[in-house]
């Protein structure tokens, strides 16, 4: 294949996945479309750049030269702006430098002081320094999510980084005939070129699509296991967890398992004295005291409207009624202060510790509820054992 009908091919690909990622990006939630809409476009320049490229010889030169290279480095700068916004970074002020110098820089050696040597070096330094700034933006996240398909992404541009520096090395070493002609077939480098380059368009645009569909399944992962309100864990999850660690506990090696059920008293009185959304601010106030008192791998959870679960990794009977009495104690310490008005805020709490009575974790859970209602009978802000 001679390098007019690579371009010609590369050009159509990258049109193919600009294409399907415009037709995809309607589907994506609102807070990733400005970063794929971004990608498609640096994917589009890059295509507009494999058709100058193409057909460069069939233009004035010192028009088509720049005008590709321009494209290309516009390209590397939407994909780097595209990554930024992905983790909700702004742009920087200096995104377009790299992209404006270089364009200057290469017209000025196609038009003024013609020089092909120095404008494959300019649009490789451009190029490189925009590739390694996003592939050290995605080595940089720490967060374990997603890591399979950012490494990916990360591997392609330092890829397409590597194979710029060796084709400026390769023209800059060897020196560039004035009648040389990229889309030449004599040699291989002309080949390679169009291929490496559309790396990032074809194979990058599909990783980074993963990167994008990871991020949606950890978000509705997170929203299907989290209280919306208080942002603890929800009772589902209270529910998988409680059932593992209940089946754990009966290992030969088990830890004890302990837990709370906690109301808020009078809660009602707080909604109507102050209000629904001060309730819901009071149901916060109690949530993070809870969350606060967690260690290790205990787990505090909203079990439903003002009533709340600790599980107690490893904890006994007597240890559990003394935390439970502490955070009890915390609660009644701390009260809520809204709207210029101080809120004493008390919790009752049914305490049960798992024992050979219980055959699975809700037995454990129905335990603590009536420990609990027993507490709230004699007469509230008071910690109960259940039987
Ligand atoms: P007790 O001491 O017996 O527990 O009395 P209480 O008033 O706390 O209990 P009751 O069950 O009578 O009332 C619970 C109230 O909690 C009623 C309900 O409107 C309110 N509630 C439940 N979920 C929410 C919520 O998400 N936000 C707000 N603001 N209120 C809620
Ligand atoms: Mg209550
Ligand atoms: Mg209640």
């Amino acid at each position: 294949m001679d390098p007019v009908t690579i371009f010609i091919v590369v050009m159509l690909m990258m049109l193919a996945n600009g294409w399907v990622l415009g037709l995809m990006r309607k589907d994506f939630p609102a807070a990733l479309r400005p970063c794929t809409e971004t990608w498609r476009t640096a994917t589009l320049l890059l295509a507009g750049s494999a058709v100058l490229y193409a057909f460069q010889y069939q233009m004035p030169l010192g028009l088509a030269s720049p005008l590709a290279n321009g494209l290309v480095m516009l390209g590397c700068t939407g994909y780097l702006r595209a990554l930024r916004q992905f983790y909700g970074l702004p742009d920087p002020r200096w995104l377009f430098a790299p992209a404006l110098v270089g364009f200057i820089g290469i017209l000025w050696f196609a038009v003024v002081a013609p020089d092909t040597r120095m404008r494959v070096f300019i649009l490789s330094a451009c190029c490189t320094l925009l590739l390694l700034a996003s592939f050290m933006l995605l080595v940089s996240q720490k967060a374990p999510e997603g890591a399979h398909s950012r490494r990916v992404v990360a591997g392609l541009f330092a890829m397409v980084a590597g194979f710029m520096v060796f084709r400026a090395a390769y023209f800059v070493g060897r020196g560039v005939s004035p009648s040389f002609d990229i889309t030449g077939d004599g040699a291989w480098i002309n080949i390679a070129s169009p291929m490496v380059t559309a790396l990032l368009p074809v194979v990058g645009t599909t990783a980074f699509l993963l990167m994008c569909s990871e991020r949606i399944g950890r978000q509705w992962e997170l929203a299907a296991s989290t209280d919306y309100l208080t942002g603890l864990p929800n009772r589902r999850t209270l529910v998988t967890v409680g059932e593992r660690r209940f089946a754990e506990r009966q290992q030969p090696q088990g830890r004890s398992l302990a837990l709370a059920v906690i109301d808020i008293d009078h809660f009602k009185a707080i909604n109507d004295r102050h209000g629904h959304e001060l309730g819901d601010v009071a149901l916060r106030h109690v949530a993070e005291h809870l969350r606060a008192a967690c260690r290790g791998s205990d787990l505090a959870a909203r079990h439903g409207g003002e009533e709340f679960v600790v599980l107690w990794d490893g904890l006994d009977a007597a240890a559990a009624l003394t935390a439970g009495e502490r955070l009890r104690a915390l609660v009644a310490r701390e009260p809520l202060h809204a709207s210029g008005a101080l809120i004493p805020m008390t919790i009752s709490m049914g305490v049960a510790a798992a024992g050979e009575g219980d055959r699975s974790f809700s037995d454990l859970l129905r335990r603590a509820d009536e420990a609990l209602y027993i507490a709230k009978a004699a007469g509230r802000s008071r910690v109960e054992m259940a039987g």
